[in-house]
């Protein structure tokens, strides 16, 4: 069952990203909604990569420069919502593999740490290629 959630989730991740190039907004949006909530029903957590696509506040699939905005400052991968203005940070220091001093100074709640100490790994792999940001 736990299985058929996760293939669920692609599946809709899959959905949002056509989707979300055909047309600006609306179903896009629907189908991160849905998956998240499959996702929470059968606890299953999100794959990395599907976590960086979508607002944690507002649930809006993001597209560089049309619902998110990327900026790079000092160390940290800012990310800001366009849709209600949720700003993520993301720490972009390669090299180490130490744990790395959470939480930020966004002050996130608990269940959001957790996850973007998750995050962090991801971001180092990232952070050697090219700069797909802007
Ligand atoms: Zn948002």
């Amino acid at each position: 069952m736990i299985r058929v959630a996760g293939e669920r989730v692609s599946a809709l991740f899959a959905l949002a990203e056509s989707e979300a190039r055909r047309r600006p907004t609306g179903l896009a949006d629907r189908y991160v909604r849905l998956a998240r909530k499959v996702g929470m029903r059968y606890n299953v957590r999100l794959l990395p990569e599907y976590r960086e696509l979508y607002c944690r506040g507002c649930s809006a699939y993001w597209v560089e420069g049309r619902t998110v905005r990327t900026r790079l400052r000092s160390g940290h991968r800012v990310r800001t919502c366009l849709v209600c203005g949720r700003v993520r940070r993301a720490s972009i220091a390669s090299g180490s593999t130490a744990a790395p001093d959470l939480p930020t100074s966004a002050d996130p709640p608990i269940a959001e740490a957790v996850s973007a100490a998750v995050e962090l790994d991801s971001d180092e792999d990232e952070a050697s290629g090219a700069g797909e940001e802007e």
